[in-house]
């Protein structure tokens, strides 16, 4: 039997706000448990939420970002259940009218080919408070610091079709929240959550498979493990003859495996109502085309600009704008050294290179763009060769000065003085006879060997094609 997956996401994505989303407590990450929920955030009774503009800032850009429909008139409800990290036992969020309706996205698979996928909604709700469990032996502590902190819940439509699909997905979503500034889209303290829906349906079926749903994954790597498990799990169960459940599971990284946490609960079973302590939430287009007026470049502009404006490739246009991070840094050195295709070599290959191999955002780059972009002006004047830049990137990276100073306090200026190469060539061309008469000969090989011979006596520091030049002169 083939089988066709069905796959849909809820992504709950922290937006960036130095407030929540309905008191003046801070959202700052990582301060001792229960020192940043305010009466408001802990549910004492008698007190009223208020709306935190910023909110609506963010969600509308996001919309914006997406070509959605802005709702000018949002509400927002109560969603109704008892857990120990809610202390109000409600969740303020929005049903039936949320902020952002549609809009769909574009995202490019390993193999180049581009898939739409569709949004179905975007709401604001406030986020609950975390359980803790290490440090208490038989007992959860509980850390009410996150609850209420400002979440935007985008909604898919069920277009996925593979892990990968999904993966791409969420990573697009993160890189324009990202550019966006929306939210910080840092997985690692949980500002990106995905709820992966999975179903499966015999090839050609057209009606959707009953799906079950894993909460809460929070890299991209576990996303793409916990799909495939649970399409796994699936197929096993159905071709066993026996049926899938709706219910929500958790995937558990360590043991990696998904497991049943609970049977799905049904709107009914939320007892969704009005908030009856904050009024409808009305904008009007004005607001709407203001924000749209100063929305950033998105990522995909960005890459048509580098692809046209500065002609680079497709792929070296998408890897350069990943990140908003990444694409600034190499416009700045791009700009400095006033050289594209060298700026994008440098920053795509050495650069991130190196970063990667030592774990570094590149926002933690030892060398800022300034100095790689005066180490790539030494390249073009031919004060140094592409090799020898090298080891002076090496040396900017281990804090040894500008491109300049290591140049200068090194040695490493390239030599062009032809009266000081010659006497090198003549020296090689002394020690080696019988290359020389095959070169004498005609044989073009041989002048490899010999250019290479006068880079190593040189150190790297002569110029490859001068010295080819010189050679050539020399056996006329
Ligand atoms: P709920 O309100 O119970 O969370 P929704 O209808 O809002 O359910 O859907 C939640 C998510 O599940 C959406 O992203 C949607 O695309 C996805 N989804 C719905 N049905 C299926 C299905 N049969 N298979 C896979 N994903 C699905
Ligand atoms: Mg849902």
């Amino acid at each position: 039997m083939q089988w066709e997956v069905v796959i849909g996401l809820e992504i709950h994505v922290q937006l960036s706000t130095n407030s929540k989303i309905f008191s003046g407590a801070s959202t700052a990450f990582g301060a001792s448990p229960n020192s940043q929920a305010c009466a408001i955030d802990i549910g004492l009774p008698g007190v009223l939420p208020v709306v935190n503009k910023e909110v609506f800032k963010k969600a509308v850009a996001f919309g914006l970002g997406v070509g959605a429909e802005i709702a000018l008139k949002s509400v927002f409800d109560r969603k109704n259940y008892f857990y120990p990290d809610l202390p109000k036992g409600y969740q303020i969020t929005q049903l039936d009218y949320p902020i952002v309706i549609g809009g769909e996205v574009e995202i490019t698979l390993s193999d180049a080919t581009k898939k739409t996928i569709h949004i179905t909604r975007a709401h604001l709700e406030e986020d609950a408070g975390k359980s803790l469990h290490e440090d208490f032996h038989g007992m959860t502590g509980i850390d009410l610091n996150r609850a209420g902190t400002p979440l935007l819940e985008i909604v898919s439509e069920p277009d996925m079709r593979s892990a990968e699909e999904a993966v791409a997905y969420a990573r697009y979503i993160r890189q324009l929240v990202c550019y966006l500034d929306v939210s910080d889209g840092d997985m690692s303290q949980g500002s990106l959550r995905c709820d992966a829906n999975v179903s499966i349906r015999p090839m050609g079926e057209t009606t959707m498979g009953t799906r079950t749903e894993t909460k809460n994954v929070n890299s991209f790597k576990f996303l793409e493990r916990a799909i495939n498990h649970e399409i796994e799990r699936q197929i096993g169960v159905l071709e066993s003859g026996g049926t899938v459940h709706q219910e929500t599971m958790l995937y558990d990284p360590v043991r990696d495996e998904t497991r049943p946490m609970r049977s799905k609960e049904t709107a009914t079973d939320y007892r969704y109502f009005p908030e009856p302590d904050l009024l409808p939430v009305e904008i009007d287009a004005a607001y709407v085309a203001d924000i749209r007026n100063n929305l950033p470049e998105l990522p995909k502009q960005r890459a048509l600009r580098f692809i046209t404006e500065m002609h680079l490739s497709e792929t070296d246009a998408m890897i350069l704008t990943s990140s908003r991070s990444v694409a600034e840094y190499f416009e700045r050195v791009s700009e400095i050294c006033d050289d594209p295709r060298l700026a994008n070599n440098w920053v795509r290959v050495e650069l991130m290179g190196q970063l990667n191999k030592e774990g570094l955002e590149i926002k933690q780059s030892p060398v800022v763009p300034q100095q790689l972009g005066d180490l790539l002006i030494r390249i073009k004047d031919d004060t140094i060769s592409g090799k020898i830049a090298k080891t002076v990137f090496d040396a900017i990276w281990q804090g040894g000065g500008t491109a300049d100073q290591i140049i200068e306090a090194r040695g490493l200026k390239q030599v062009t003085d032809a009266s000081s190469i010659e006497p090198v060539i003549d020296e090689i061309f002394a020690n080696n006879p019988q290359q020389l008469q095959q070169l004498k000969a005609g044989k073009e090989k041989v002048l490899g060997f010999f250019v290479g011979q006068v880079m190593k006596a040189t150190q790297g520091k002569a110029n490859p094609k001068q010295v080819n030049d010189l050679i050539r002169q020399k056996i006329k």
